[in-house]
């Protein structure tokens, strides 16, 4: 019930149009020459030895529940590295299957690069991502609002796994599909837990873990996914599927850049909420095996909920006092972060510009962190900062 199996459209003519090769050489995949890959995905010859397929899954889209799956989107298989590593390699944007429903199953070239540029720039910003190893042209038109050129991008991911698969083996599954998705997951992401008392408990806390970590990340570097819906809430706790994504310039916690997100559900300050509420998807979806007995998993449920907010606050703090110079742990400096963000929205300054500003050894002259409405916070910082590195002074004897 989780997949259909599915082969990749044949095209007359793809083409490599830009190939990873620091990753094809991360992964062994390398080769020199490029046209191998065309091979490999795009032929009849290769097409009878894969068993690809496209994932079924549901989610939450914009708060509403809905049956989805690959719809333009075949994983050809799973790529084990010479370390050992397991990845899914997938095509996105190559032809139809039976999630399409009235799509067409393409990608643009231009949405793909997009998405190759975006996920790569997070991968170097240190954040846990899914990777792009290579946009293939397919020479052929897609229709959109224009006629554009179509694209496929190969993605690498640790597991294409998402809260959506959970809540759809929840919803339209029996207790045993939940039980061998969970187990599968277990055994493909997280082995530590697979000994632990209640695996499904332990996968819960996992998962609010890492996706409070991405989260972190996107709030450090000013990114906004746009598109946060259930289904693309992996369960690795990798950021993916980059649509209406950017990195937000001037900061403004209701900044959106997608078109299609009107209400502002998915705006740069809402982020943490959002993910609270996607995993409170998650968790729901798990309820049935985390007890035999029902108010037990309830209770269970529940307590894993309420750890959220003491866990998000410590690592979000802890990240942001960090870009401003500052250990966390002392009394009353989460405050400083709060007030600079309401200085930064009310003054409309650049959020990277700022924090790399206040990096500097000296502030640099034309920066607007001297305007006079920041001087009462630069104080309160600077004060911050001399305290902090007595401490460091002191301890270090
Ligand atoms: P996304 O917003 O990219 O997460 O996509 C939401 C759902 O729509 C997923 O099930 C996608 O596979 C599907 N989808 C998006 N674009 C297309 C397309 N051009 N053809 C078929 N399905 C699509
Ligand atoms: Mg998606």
């Amino acid at each position: 019930m989780f997949y259909s199996l599915v082969k990749p459209a044949l095209f007359a003519k793809p083409e490599m149009y830009l190939l990873n090769h620091p990753l094809s050489g991360a992964l062994d995949v390398s080769t020199k020459n490029p046209d191998d890959f065309i091979t490999l995905f795009f032929s009849e010859e290769s097409h009878k030895n894969i068993k690809s397929f496209a994932q079924a899954y549901a989610g939450h889209q914009f708060g509403f529940f809905t049956r989805l799956g690959d719809g333009r989107a075949i994983i050809l298989g799973e790529h084990i590295t010479e370390s050992n590593h397991r990845f899914d390699i997938q095509l996105k944007g190559s032809g139809r299957t039976i999630y399409s429903r009235g799509g067409d199953g393409r990608a643009t070239l231009k949405s793909m690069l997009r998405e190759y540029l975006i996920s790569e720039a997070m991968y170097f910003l240190n954040i846990l991502t899914s990777r792009s190893l290579a946009v293939i042209k397919t020479n052929q038109p897609v229709y959109r609002e224009t006629v554009q050129e179509g694209g496929i991008l190969v993605r690498v991911m640790q597991s294409h796994i998402r809260v959506g698969t959970f809540e759809y083996a929840a919803h339209l599954g029996r207790p045993d599909d939940l039980r061998a998705l969970t187990d599968y997951t277990i055994k493909r992401l997280y082995l530590d837990i697979q000994q632990e008392e209640n695996p499904a408990v332990s996968l819960l806390y996992k998962v609010i873990n890492r996706q409070i970590e991405s989260v972190v990340h996107w709030m450090r570097v000013g990114f906004i996914h746009g598109v946060m819906n259930t289904d693309n809430t992996s369960i690795s706790g990798e950021t993916f599927d980059y649509g209406p994504c950017a990195f937000m310039n001037i900061y403004d916690p209701a900044m959106v850049y997608s078109s299609i997100d009107g209400n502002g559900r998915y705006s740069f300050g809402n982020q943490p909420g959002i993910i609270k509420w996607n995993i409170a998807r998650f968790v729901e979806a798990l309820l049935p095996i985390l007890h035999p007995d029902s108010r037990i998993s309830l209770e269970l449920a529940t307590e894993a909920m309420n750890e959220f907010d003491t866990i998000w606050k410590e690592k979000y703090y802890g990240m942001m006092l960090t870009k401003i110079g500052l250990k966390s742990g002392q009394p009353g400096q989460n405050i400083l972060v709060d007030e600079l963000l309401d200085l930064m929205k009310n003054l409309k300054m650049d959020y990277t510009n700022t924090f790399w500003d206040l990096s500097q050894e000296k502030i640099p002259e034309k920066s607007p962190i001297h305007r006079p409405g920041f001087k009462p916070w630069l104080e309160k910082w600077k004060h911050a900062i001399e305290n902090s590195s007595n401490m460091q002074r002191q301890k270090s004897g």
